[in-house]
């Protein structure tokens, strides 16, 4: 038999896993193989420097914006999917589509959820908030504890960063829709698991659907291992343009993880830049984010 870890060692060694797995290092000690992309040059996003949306208590940085790179022609790469855990079709290849299908609609079939046992624990369902015909699309995880108890998402510390991240794209959060994975805290701000993320990511397809935005950002590894079915670590298709059922989808590094390592940022700066290209959207001359 072997011995059983005690609760704090396992727990350590859980957020340790997943702060691996944060960065891309999952398939360290998991490989499922598979056609790994080869990264698009990053040099024209590079160009342009960080713009400050870093949170308000670490030091403020001056930092100028240049005009984003212009509009990206290099088409959307489907990634190729490796030996998925189960057979048969993916979650989202076997949803159906519903016609007519709103937000509204969507809000209105998942109820006041019971199908998974995150239920029991969450305070409020947080569905998503933002432009029901935003362009562009973030999904994160699942929800926090200021999540959970205001029923929106990315609201909390890492929600502050995003909020910056979306606004030093030229943007505003009312400009974009902002949802997750599953739409309950799990508790102790521990990953969903796979039969929570089965019962509810139907719903996040459905919302991508019905949006029908032109650039999915996935936000970490949940969001982009459920949307795209994969078990590789992100680090080996981040920055890289992916195509998810006819849409561009962006995987970048979730804002808690940048919370934890600031210097990730310039990453994902590039990857918002490829993003705004996409979008044409531009960073005034000289304008601070
Ligand atoms: N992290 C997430 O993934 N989603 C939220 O809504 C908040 C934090």
């Amino acid at each position: 038999m072997p011995e059983r870890l005690d609760d704090t060692l396992q727990q350590k060694l859980h957020d340790r896993l997943r702060y691996y797995d944060d960065i891309g290092v999952g398939q360290f000690y998991r490989s499922r193989g598979g056609v790994v992309p080869q990264p698009e040059s990053l040099s024209a996003a590079a160009s342009n420097p960080m713009p400050q949306f870093e949170e308000q208590i670490l030091p403020k940085r001056e930092s100028r914006l240049v005009p984003s790179v212009p509009a990206s022609s290099a088409p959307a790469r489907k990634l190729e999917l490796p030996v998925a855990a189960d057979s048969g079709p993916s979650l989202f290849e076997a949803a159906i589509k519903i016609e007519n299908d709103s937000l509204l609609k969507i809000r209105e079939d998942l109820g006041e959820c019971t199908r998974c046992k995150l239920h029991k624990t969450r305070n409020k369902i947080v569905f998503g908030d933002g432009n029901p015909k935003a362009e562009l699309v973030f999904v994160g995880e699942g929800p926090g504890a200021d999540e959970d108890a205001q029923g929106l998402p990315f609201v909390g510390r890492a929600g502050k960063l995003l909020t910056q991240m979306i606004e030093a794209m030229g943007l505003q959060r009312r400009d974009v829709y902002i949802c997750n994975v599953v739409k309950c805290r799990p508790p102790q701000n521990r990953q969903p698991e796979k039969d929570e993320v089965a019962e509810c990511s139907p719903f996040l397809m459905r919302q991508i659907d019905t949006i029908a935005p032109k650039v999915i950002v996935c936000l970490g590894a949940t969001a982009a291992k459920t949307i795209l079915q994969t078990e590789r670590g992100i680090s080996q298709f981040r920055g890289e343009w992916l195509e998810f059922r006819g849409r561009k989808l962006m995987v970048t590094y979730h804002p808690a993880y940048l919370l934890r390592n600031p210097a990730a940022k310039s990453d994902v700066w590039k990857d918002l830049q490829k993003v705004m290209a996409v979008l044409g959207l531009q960073v005034k001359k000289g304008k601070s984010a």
